[in-house]
């Protein structure tokens, strides 16, 4: 990764595009900023508004004098694209106004209206913090082309402590013939970082709407969102006035730190696998990804301790001191030293993080992905080095997108070093970490040979998850041969929960994230000895009447209002000792709860599956280290194999054999590669039945890649997409302590009548599920917002989704673009959330959507959604909406991509199970839901599976003439 070679240069850079003159057409980004007029002439107002609405612009707030505005201003510190300013008023002049909006620290252009147009008098408004100065009467041509000029075209103020960074401050670049790649590294840099926060605030539109322009600003928020948690800041936002330090005495039970000596078990590490073999990046391009990472988020230095010629970003000592203290005020550790490398850090001076990225970019990106992602990077190059911007519209497509996105996620997992965690307070090791018994599994062993290693089972399992581990069981304990299957791996209690760097990498699919082919949403699926169970969140509802009703009457599918299916609810819960009696809630799920009940919203305790005990490390979304979670590797499976049940890790089946008998296709067993301490072996596994329980994402594939036709297999995919909004509450939350998913609100789940709508729920709060998906405008905002981590809780919107998407074999892809439809109720559901975060005490509320502003509560106002100020921040919220590519839904629940059906037709499973066009084939896991559940899908599955599973048995028992 060192920098050390030479490389050829392109020919000379030509210039930059923000020194170019603008055209004066103002773009659609500008115009959808909101402007405040601070004017006290009514005529005047008039005026410069109908100027303002010709132009296009539509959010125009207008204040009648100095501080008017300025409380305007603070109601809403980043709501304001630009500031017109009369310079004289009654009550409070502008000039003193802008002098206050400047000691708030905010850098929104202002413009002084001004009748006094002597040169000399503009020149002395430029000196007492305006940017630019208009004649009165204000002129359409000359408004318009200021408008262009600071909405468009983003010129840096004259500030001296970021001149370090400005695209005008740097003189135009003289290319040497050849350059080695740390100077290409330097002049990356320091061009990146202007060009991302250029980029990320204006969001540019560059032709199609996937091209880099959107594009940028969405792969640099979860990019900078992660590498904000290793503790870096941009200096400039220290004292915006939204940095709220919290004081005030707790209105809601906060969780306690732990008291006594702090417990010295921990879980033990487990090592990632060794690191990549080469890299598809060449030196350059991976220069210009360090450069990046770098310039968005700097090392920050003090003036007196700053060197000559860094690319380190300098304030003054003043500035300096000022960004530490608001960094400690709200943090886990105030000493000087501690923050001073919390500032200091950065990403690329971590070779853990650059070993971190590499694994991702070259283990779970694909070749189409990481092509894409060369060609964003050759795209910046040209747009960072050359000073061009592409013309992006051919870059966009999946390919860069998708390649950006898995940038995005390498980077998820590489956090929570050293300093986030001393600078909050968070631990990876729940508090009084006592590991659970382990079940002594015994694995199926191979040696290495060139042979298939052949075995013959009733039947084989693909997949030890949540279908998988329940069938086991039943099959197990109705006397049959049974044999489970995974290609993922057991991971005993005394390695959990694992860090996230080892859990993203050990326990889930795809190294921890996914993005659909159009990135407009991003999934999770657990992969690992037990699957989504062993690392899901513990909440155990069932399915509605409503949605029961559907699948039993409009899917013709009677078993879904039986009392057969209604037993198998129950049975599974039973098992699993699910309850909520046992519950105690975390400070944000009693926020959900009491807010949502203020509201005279309908909200309840949800069960756990937590075998009748109180549960609440909060870490276990990274596997259950107390073993008190009942996942499968927990319950099921461990019930399956005291029945007689075997097991086989590290084998990833390839494909279903089948053989034609009396005519019909019919599956005779699995073929693939057990891989285990890198000894690999071919085996097949012969069965009378096989049952696929790969999950939603992977049955659907591996039926694809039998040879299976049916047109509907990997069709009809549900992913609950999902919404997030965070809050700061002024108590010590320690969000990271306590159980995790135990309240529900539920009085927006059925919004069209059909069952479609949204639910809110609390959300793991493991740094990079919560935190990474902050809504964030710069660096700064983003170092502040980390440092202050622990009085954090996030919630998630998800709706009951009515459209639907595709899993694709050949090229392996997810298509899943959440509707308007679908999404309207996820934002409906997030509104109406932050609404309950009002009534429940919340300080500062961050709706998770790109260009959404926060709000800053205050405290001397009336709790209650009919606040003006409120209500109009929560229509702008409303306005910025969840619309991709500015949005990414999350998705942590799939569902239906090989439905059942009532008739061939239809689904891709029979009734029973039974794959449609086969005999001998089943699938039994989420996939075959007729349609969203609508609920947190575990229990749903668990009963589909456990009817599957049990009327197989009895199938097989009356095909051989057993008793049953
Ligand atoms: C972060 C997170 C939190 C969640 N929280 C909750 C919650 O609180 N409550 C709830 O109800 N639901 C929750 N869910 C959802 C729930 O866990 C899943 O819906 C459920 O696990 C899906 O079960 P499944 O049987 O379809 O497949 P999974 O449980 O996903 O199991 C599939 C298994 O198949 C294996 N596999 C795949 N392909 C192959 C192959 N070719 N060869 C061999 N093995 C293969 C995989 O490794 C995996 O282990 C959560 C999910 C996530 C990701």
């Amino acid at each position: 990764m060192e920098p050390v070679k030479t490389i050829e240069e392109p020919a000379a850079p030509p210039a930059l595009p923000i020194q170019q003159e603008p055209d004066a057409k103002l773009s659609d980004v500008a115009l959808a900023k909101s402007i405040l007029l601070v004017e006290d002439n009514h005529i005047n107002q008039r005026l410069i508004v109908r100027l303002l609405k010709g132009l296009g612009f539509t959010i125009i707030d207008v204040a009648a004098n100095g501080k008017e505005g300025v409380d305007m201003v603070k109601a809403g510190p980043s709501v304001y694209g630009l500031i017109l300013m009369d310079t004289s008023m009654p009550v409070m002049s502008g000039v003193e106004a802008t002098k206050m909006i400047r000691e708030m620290g905010l850098d929104v252009p202002i413009m002084a209206l001004t009748a006094h147009a002597m040169m000399v008098d503009q020149e002395s408004f430029l000196t007492q913090g305006f940017d630019d100065c208009l004649s009165k009467p204000v002129r359409k041509t000359k408004l318009q082309e200021a408008l262009v000029k600071w909405l468009d075209r983003a010129l840096p103020r004259q500030n001296p402590a970021r001149a370090c960074t400005s695209f005008l401050s740097s003189t135009k670049p003289t290319k040497p013939p050849t350059e080695s790649i740390t100077s290409l590294y330097r002049r990356s840099a320091s061009r990146i970082s202007t060009q991302a926060s250029f980029a990320h605030s204006q969001a540019r539109p560059l032709g199609s709407p996937h091209s880099i322009g959107p594009t940028l600003p969405r792969v640099l928020g979860p990019l900078l969102a992660s590498i904000q948690l290793s503790g870096i800041i941009y200096p400039e936002y220290a004292n915006l006035s939204y940095t709220t330090t919290y004081d005030t005495p707790p209105s809601i039970p906060t969780m306690s730190a732990p008291s006594g000596p702090i417990a010295a078990l921990a879980p033990l590490a487990t090592p990632l696998p060794p690191s990549p073999n080469g890299s598809p990046f060449t030196d350059a391009q991976w220069a210009i990804l360090m450069a990046l990472m770098d310039a968005v988020v700097p090392r920050i230095v003090r003036t007196s301790a700053a060197t000559p010629g860094s690319l380190d970003y300098v304030v003054s000592d003043a500035e300096y001191a000022f960004l530490s203290t608001q960094a400690g005020a709200s943090a886990h550790a105030t000493d000087a030293e501690t923050l001073d490398a919390y500032l200091a850090e950065r990403p690329s001076d971590s070779a853990e993080f650059q070993d971190l990225l590499m694994r991702q970019l070259v283990f779970y990106v694909t070749d189409e992905q990481v092509n894409g992602l060369k060609f964003v990077l050759a795209a910046l190059r040209r747009a960072v080095i050359d000073g061009l911007y592409p013309d992006a519209g051919h870059v966009g497509r999946a390919g860069a997108l998708g390649g950006a996105e898995g940038l995005a996620n390498a980077l998820l997992v590489a956090d929570t070093r050293a300093l986030f965690p001393a600078v909050t307070g968070y631990s990876a090791t729940p508090t009084g970490y006592e590991p659970g018994p382990a079940f002594d599994y015994k694995f199926l062993q191979f040696k290495a040979g060139g042979e298939p290693a052949t075995l013959e089972f009733d039947v084989v399992i693909v997949g030890s998850g949540v279908g998988g581990g329940v069938s086991a069981k039943n099959l197990a304990e109705a006397g049959f041969s049974v044999l489970v299957v995974d290609k993922a791996y057991y991971h005993p209690p005394d390695r959990l929960p694992m860090t996230e760097a080892a859990g993203y990498t050990h326990l889930f699919e795809n190294g921890g994230f996914d993005v659909t082919y159009d990135s407009s949403l991003t999934f999770i699926a657990g992969s690992n000895w037990g699957g989504g169970g062993s690392i899901n969140w513990s909440a155990s509802l069932q399915p509605q009447s409503y949605v029961r009703h559907e699948w039993s009457q409009d899917r013709k599918l009677p078993l879904f209002e039986t009392t057969e299916f209604q037993d198998a609810l129950d049975r599974v819960c039973y098992r699993m000792g699910v309850s909520t009696e046992h519950v105690e809630h975390s400070h944000g799920n009693q926020v959900l709860l009491e807010g949502a009940r203020k509201l005279g919203y309908e909200a309840k305790a949800v069960p756990q599956n937590t075998g009748g005990h109180k549960h609440a490390c909060g870490r276990c979304g990274m596997g259950c280290g107390a073993a008190e979670k009942q996942g499968p590797n927990v319950c099921w499976l461990p019930d399956a194999a005291r029945a007689g049940a075997q097991f086989m890790e590290g084998y990833n089946v390839e494909r279903v054999l089948f053989e034609t008998r009396g005519g019909n296709k019919t599956a005779v067993g699995v073929k693939g590669v057990w891989t285990k301490d890198g000894v690999e072996r071919e085996v097949v596994v012969k069965a009378q039945r096989v049952i696929v329980s790969a999950g939603s994402l992977k049955s659907p594939v591996l039926l694809m890649n039998s040879g299976l036709k049916n047109k509907h297999i990997g069709r009809n995919l549900y992913m609950h997409p999902a919404n997030m909004v965070s809050a700061f509450f002024p108590e010590d939350v320690r969000p990271w302590e306590g159980a995790i998913l135990t309240t529900v609100c539920t009085s927006f789940e059925n919004l069209d009548g059909h069952g479609h709508g949204a639910k809110m729920e609390a959300t793991c709060m493991i740094p990079t599920l919560s935190l990474s998906q902050l809504n964030w405008t710069s660096g700064p905002d983003w170092k502040l917002l980390a440092a202050k981590y622990r009085h954090m809780n996030t919630y998630a919107s998800f709706a009951r989704d009515r459209d639907t998407g595709r899993v694709l074999a050949n090229p392996p892809r997810v298509e899943y673009t959440p509707s308007a439809f679908d999404r309207r109720h996820t934002l409906i559901g997030l509104l109406e959330m932050i609404k309950i975060l009002l009534v429940g005490g919340a300080a500062e509320i961050h709706p998770h959507l790109p260009g959404a502003p926060p709000f800053i509560v205050d405290p001397s106002a009336e709790r209650s959604p009919a606040d003006p100020t409120f209500a109009a921040w929560l229509r702008k919220v409303e306005a910025v909406g969840n619309a991709p590519p500015g949005v990414a839904c999350g998705s942590a629940h799939q569902m239906g991509s090989c439905r059942m059906s009532a008739t061939e037709g239809m689904g891709v499973v029979d009734p029973e199970g039974r794959v449609w066009e086969t005999r001998g084939l089943y699938v039994a896991d989420a996939s075959v839901f007729p349609s969203a559940s609508g609920v947190n899908p575990m229990v749903t599955n668990l009963a589909i599976s456990d009817v599957i599973s049990r009327r197989m048995a009895a199938g097989l028992k009356k095909e051989r003439g057993e008793r049953l």
